[in-house]
């Protein structure tokens, strides 16, 4: 099954992988590299996602995989603009290209595979996960502190009755 892309960085037809109900599209015959539609990565960026997946294992051990030189800047395989590249998560040292049209995302061969091992994406990962909670927590508290403000006037008001 190929839609007709072809590899950002080596150039060769990208096939579609379905991991974990995800179709990626993947370089299979070339280096390895991997596309992730927008916000897609997140679910497999941890070693325990995906574990029992065999087609993830399979690209994981990709035996084509290698990281394609750096410095070129990769082009984008659904809108075809220059994609941005800078560090996965602060402190992982991996740096991915990532796509500001659509919020795609290319790893080159093995850069999955090293950001489910890098600890800085793991501790990133769980940072952000506390600040959602603290913040939905926030959102909650004051939903409430509003509903008792309301009741407070309201009651206030029937007095004045
Ligand atoms: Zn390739
Ligand atoms: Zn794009």
């Amino acid at each position: 099954m190929n839609e007709g892309f072809n590899c950002p960085a080596c150039g060769k037809p990208l096939q579609t992988a379905t991991v974990c109900e995800t179709d990626l599209e993947v370089c299979l015959n070339g280096c390895g590299g991997i596309w992730f539609d927008a916000a897609e990565l997140f679910r497999f960026d941890e070693q325990h996602e995906g574990i029992n997946d065999p087609v993830l294992q399979k690209l994981l051990e990709c035996p084509t995989a290698q990281v394609a030189e750096n410095g070129e800047k990769r082009t984008c395989i659904k809108c075809g603009i220059k994609m941005k590249r800078h560090e996965y998560r602060e402190g992982s040292g991996i740096y991915v290209d990532e796509c500001y049209g659509c919020g795609g995302l290319w790893l080159d061969g093995g850069e999955l595979k090293a950001i489910r091992e890098n600890p800085a994406v793991l501790q990133s990962n769980q940072e952000r996960e506390v600040m959602a909670k603290e913040f939905s927590r926030k959102v909650q508290d004051e939903a409430r502190r509003r509903k008792e403000e309301e009741e407070a006037r309201r009651r206030r008001n029937r007095h004045q009755w």
